[in-house]
């Protein structure tokens, strides 16, 4: 037997399958055979941590996971809660948005057609007073003496 044949020995005996009587056996080549000694320390340290882990994770792990899931859960509602809000007050402001600028040009339109109307008037009194200063006649001046001796 070679220590390819112990290492599987080492193997079924941390899997807790070694027939009892090839334990001793197994032991004694151990004893004289340093790879296998370490290769059997290795295992045994390998068994120890994953039976620990094993025993300590489940109850955390289940913990945890329960935990994650409740917070995903309440987050995705308040998340659709949330969104839909966002997306009504959204619509709400687009609603406003509208009506205001409908109002805007509206006042806009309100004031362009009284300024076209002021304008128009204004050149309708530019046209009467050029009508009107042409109609006068032309004045001449001319000079006046007046006596202001006193007799
Ligand atoms: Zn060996």
């Amino acid at each position: 037997m070679n220590c390819d044949n112990f290492k599987s020995m080492i193997q079924e005996f941390h899997d807790e399958e070694l027939e009892k009587g090839k334990e001793k056996f197994l032991f004694l080549h151990i004893a004289n055979c340093l790879n296998c000694s370490s290769t059997f320390i290795l295992m045994s340290r390998l068994k120890k941590t994953i039976k620990h882990d094993f025993i300590e994770m489940p109850s955390r792990l289940e913990d945890n996971i329960f935990k994650e899931i409740k917070k995903l859960r309440s987050n995705k509602n308040n998340g659709i809660i949330s969104f839909r809000k966002t997306e009504v007050f959204a619509y709400a402001l687009c609603v406003l948005m509208i009506f205001i600028s409908i109002f805007l040009y509206k006042t806009s339109t309100d004031y362009k057609e009284k300024i076209e109307r002021i304008s128009e008037e204004v050149n309708n009194q530019k046209i009467r007073i050029e009508i009107l200063m042409n109609s006068l006649p032309t004045i001449e001046i001319t000079s006046t003496r007046i006596d202001t001796k006193v007799n």
